[in-house]
């Protein structure tokens, strides 16, 4: 893999990029040569106020009222170096009402479903991963929503839950394995558990950790890295994996890939219904 960088650079995976490599290869190379910029709106934007309203609330002194933690987060990262601050700063008034809206039905979907967390517990919240590998030239990063309990010297113990609003989906096991993987080669130890908690269902979905989904999840990681090297370099000509998400690819005008597909699943299922990007 390394034959496919240059001297000066390096690999960075995150779980979005996992995904999206494991995806349709040929959509990640569109994107990443697409001049666009990345824009910020509120469907992007209301997950990560309400995940920071949810730290606050967990350490708050008082009742945590879900509007007034979903204030406070906004003018929080309004104040700081966040790639937020510049949109909370010159949204429009219907926006801001709207983010403080979604970010605050999430909140408070959190606090009906999760007692007061106790102090014993260890609870931990937006805690940033990062595993250096092969001296430095890839990195590996998370941010894991919450986190209970603590190993005991090798005895596994800690749980690490995402939130997730609407569907469960098997991208968010894959998400929470590779926080667990992080975990394991960070600490020494694999967490117990993970937990993908939906908060629009009020339920959990869960996992062990096992020593076969660490050895899964490194085949994964380690693919990943090698095809995203390549795919930059060139080395290797993209996959495509046509799927419902060609509706919203950036390369859906000039792919006949994804065309034929998407025209395929419009004649078998008649369905020319939902045109709206999910995300
Ligand atoms: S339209 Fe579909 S097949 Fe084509 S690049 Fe986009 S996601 Fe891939």
């Amino acid at each position: 893999m390394l034959d496919d960088l240059a001297p000066d650079e390096d690999v960075q995976l995150s779980k979005h990029l996992l995904s999206r490599i494991h995806g349709c290869e040929a959509r990640l190379v569109a994107e990443e040569a697409s001049p666009e910029p990345f824009t910020v709106t509120v469907p992007i934007a209301r997950g990560t106020i309400a995940h920071k309203a949810v730290e606050l609330g967990i350490h708050w002194p008082g009742e945590p009222l879900p509007l007034a933690l979903v204030d406070e987060a906004m003018a929080s990262l309004a104040r700081t170096d966040h790639w937020l601050t510049d949109f909370l700063n010159t949204c429009s008034e219907a926006d801001r009402a709207e983010l403080r809206s979604a970010a605050g039905d999430r909140v408070a979907k959190f606090f009906e479903c999760f007692p007061r967390l106790e102090p014993k517990w260890r609870p931990v919240t937006e805690s940033t991963q990062i595993v250096d590998l092969v001296g430095g030239r890839v990195r590996l990063r998370g941010k894991v929503d919450l986190t209970l309990g603590v190993a005991r010297g090798s005895t596994a113990g800690k749980v690490v839950i995402d939130l997730k609003t609407g569907a469960p989906n098997a991208a968010h096991r894959d998400d929470l394995r590779f926080y667990a993987l992080l975990d394991t080669i960070r600490v020494g130890i694999p967490p117990r558990l993970v937990a993908s908690f939906y908060l629009d269902l009020g339920e959990s979905r869960t996992e062990a950790v096992t020593e076969g989904l660490l050895d899964a999840t490194v085949a994964r990681t380690v693919d990943a890295a090698r095809r995203l090297a390549a795919l930059r370099t060139g080395a290797v000509e993209p996959v495509f994996r046509p799927s419902y998400a060609c509706r919203w690819c950036i390369a859906r005008p000039t792919c006949a890939v994804g065309q034929a597909w998407l025209a395929d699943e419009a004649e078998a299922t008649g369905d020319l219904a939902d045109q709206s990007d999910p995300t």
